[in-house]
């Protein structure tokens, strides 16, 4: 079995955008079963010729942006859960927002490593959030841009010690 990574985070920081990147045309299905998984992607990925499984977890997108109800924390915890290593997006340009905290406590509280990634991060537009992202307690974050496949080498040696 492959190790796994999830890609966790907020609408609109570039998920599904990273997901399309790693995993191309070798997506290879969306588990569906109901409730639980229905909004999980999940695909075979290569990164600098390391292989593993990648989950793109959109179930934060239905809901309520300023909470983290029951059913959303259900299938993303699930994913987080059963990943190797979780990989936390924020928006670089966008700045860390009370959401991106509230992710951030949860994923402290679990078992699963953290891998913080500052997506958007082409050009000059994504350093003040870069800064505000150490008060996130994870460390200096990986800088990527998923749109413009910038930082991939960066991120493979950051996800590579939990894989
Ligand atoms: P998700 O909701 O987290 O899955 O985010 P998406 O992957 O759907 O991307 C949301 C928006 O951000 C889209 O308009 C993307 O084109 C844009 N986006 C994704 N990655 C980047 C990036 O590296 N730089 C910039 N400037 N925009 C990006
Ligand atoms: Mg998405």
């Amino acid at each position: 079995k492959l190790p796994t990574v999830a890609i966790v985070g907020r609408p609109n920081v570039g998920k599904s955008t990273l997901f399309n990147r790693l995993v191309g045309k070798r997506l290879a299905l969306v588990d569906d079963r109901p409730g639980v998984t229905r909004d999980r992607r999940e695909g075979d990925a290569t990164l600098v010729g390391m292989d593993f499984r990648v989950v793109d977890t959109a179930g934060y997108e239905d809901e309520d942006p300023h909470s983290l109800p029951g059913r959303m924390r259900q299938q993303t915890e699930a994913a987080v859960a059963e990943a190797d290593v979780a990989l936390f997006m924020f928006d670089a340009r966008e700045g860390v927002n009370p959401l991106d905290e509230e992710i951030g406590r949860w994923l402290r509280g679990g078992n699963t490593p953290v891998v913080l990634v500052a997506n958007k991060a082409e050009g000059k537009a994504g350093d003040d959030g870069v800064l505000e992202s150490f008060a996130l307690g994870f460390g200096a974050p990986v800088e990527l841009s998923a749109e413009h496949g910038q930082g991939l080498v960066e991120l493979f040696e950051a996800l590579r010690p939990h894989l």
